[in-house]
């Protein structure tokens, strides 16, 4: 005799031949938790003929055959609920109203992201890349969770502070369900990197570049210039389109930097090397969180294949958006060609970039 037992929640059928007699409702829970790889056994109810108006908990003592001949009727569901649910479920649960409102969750779920900094903005940045159904996250960050960070980082609490960003991201971003986060604790170099030889730097460069090769697109949410021109190279020297995020007093920044189209984030930038110091952590509260969502919006205009008519956007310190549209400069160390920066690098010259991090003045 088939029992259709169904998930309150989700709809979710599993039928269950009872053929033995002796069969109890701990020995479903046991099957459920198995098919849908819960750790905890769900609980469940029906509504019985002596009690029609009412849904009636079922005890995992309690024996099917005696159940059955209670309810209500045969198509009267057993149903179970519980906390946990399959990871599928979850992923499911959590994309569909963005799949309603017309976002190609397939498109999405196939690409992933590499998220360098996951700070101010890169915190919020992974948790909304997750949300949206991003399936591989890739986080990079040297840094670990601090008193600090605690009560404006999202992804990070109390209990995780000392522990390394990258692994605390991936613990409670997977927690989410049906995605995949790769942590890459290495620190990015830049002209105050704690390395001190170029070996040292061009192994970290080596060990970055394997996973920017992996990621379909690079986000850089990070506090200094000569950090981000780091990813920036390694990103255009892979083909792979960078968005870059900025935060601080006086507002924000997205800019898009698809190679071969956009100008790069040295393009007309006069700076000074110590100048390098970040500036996102004194932004107003808001400035980070529109600048996180922004860039999202922007991600999924670009993984959509939609038209985009502006490489950058900001948000200014009254309330305003200004987008435009930069054309690259006359001449640009980082990505003329065929003598700059970038296209030496994708020669496998890495030299060029080694004296620009380590240049003195
Ligand atoms: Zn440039």
């Amino acid at each position: 005799m088939k029992v259709l037992f169904q998930n309150a929640d989700t709809g979710d059928n599993f039928e269950h031949d009872i053929i033995e007699k002796e069969l109890r409702i701990r020995d479903i829970a046991i099957q459920i938790m198995k098919k849908y790889e819960i750790k905890k056994p769900p609980f469940f109810f029906t509504i019985m003929k002596e009690n029609p108006t009412k849904e009636t908990i079922l005890e995992e003592d309690d024996v099917l055959s005696t159940i059955i001949e209670k309810k209500l009727d045969e198509k009267t569901p057993i149903w179970f609920r519980s906390s946990e649910l399959h990871p599928d479920m979850v992923y499911k649960l959590r994309t569909e109203r963005f799949e309603m409102s017309g976002y190609k969750l397939i498109e999405i779920g196939q690409k992933s992201v590499l998220i360098a900094g996951i700070g101010l903005i890169g915190a919020d940045l992974a948790a909304h890349c997750a949300t949206i159904g991003v399936k591989k996250i890739f986080v990079l960050d040297y840094g670990s969770v601090d008193w600090y960070n605690i009560y404006r980082q999202i992804l990070y609490y109390k209990k995780d502070v000392f522990r390394p960003k990258v692994e605390v991201a991936r613990e409670n971003l997977e927690e989410l369900g049906g995605l995949e986060v790769i942590p890459i604790r290495i620190e990015i170099p830049s002209f105050i990197s704690s390395y001190n030889n170029p070996k040292l730097i061009e192994d970290a460069l080596s060990q970055i570049e394997s996973y920017v090769k992996k990621a379909d697109y690079i986000i850089t949410a990070l506090d200094t210039f000569s950090a981000r021109m780091t990813i920036q190279t390694l990103a255009l020297a892979n083909d792979k389109t960078l968005i870059n995020t900025a935060a601080g007093l006086i507002g924000g920044v997205v800019q898009l930097v698809r190679p071969n189209v956009d100008p790069c984030l040295a393009c007309g930038v006069y700076f000074e090397r110590t100048q390098d110091i970040g500036a996102c952590t004194l932004a107003t509260f808001g400035t980070p969180k529109i600048i996180a969502g922004l860039t999202i919006d922007l991600l999924l205009d670009v993984i959509e294949d939609r038209v985009v008519e502006f490489n950058h956007i900001k948000f200014t310190p009254n309330y305003e958006l200004e987008k435009g549209f930069f054309e690259k400069g006359s001449s640009c160390i980082f990505c003329d060609s065929p003598n700059g920066i970038i296209d030496s690098f994708q020669k496998k010259n890495k030299k060029p970039l080694l004296d620009w991090l380590f240049k003195t003045s």
